[in-house]
């Protein structure tokens, strides 16, 4: 005798593997919470960016801004130092006085040793000039 049944006996158990691993591709898709793993440590930079100590927004350090902390504006404006006109500390406030943004820049660059972004504000106020 040889092994020519073999084949068809093969088959079969092939047959039985087959429908056996037709049945894991569900499971692997159970591994998505890895993706959402991933999603979460997307935000948790997003938010890094946010709290981070340069105010990109505004080019002055965050905790020191008079636009975004309503602390840091009372405190300035308690000392009058405020810019009604463009309602902003007036030591912070680079349309009155240009040279101040060289100020904060400088504090970037001393810190990262490279340049601020560029001030977002800024795009819109050169627009209604
Ligand atoms: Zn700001
Ligand atoms: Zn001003």
């Amino acid at each position: 005798m040889r092994h020519r049944f073999i084949p068809a006996g093969s088959g079969l158990f092939l047959g039985v593997v087959f429908a056996l691993s037709g049945c894991q591709p569900p499971e692997d898709r159970g591994g998505k919470p890895k993706d959402q793993a991933n999603e979460k440590a997307e935000k948790a930079d997003a938010k890094a960016k946010h709290d981070a100590w340069w105010c990109a927004e505004h080019g002055i350090p965050e905790d020191e801004c008079s636009m975004c902390s309503a602390k840091v504006a009372k405190e300035c404006k308690a000392r009058g130092d405020w810019c009604e006109k463009h309602d902003r500390a007036k030591s912070q406030c680079f349309i009155c006085d240009p040279s101040l943004k060289e100020k904060f820049a400088a504090r970037y660059r001393a810190k990262y040793g490279k340049e601020p972004p560029p001030i977002e504000e800024e795009k819109d106020e050169k627009g209604e000039k």
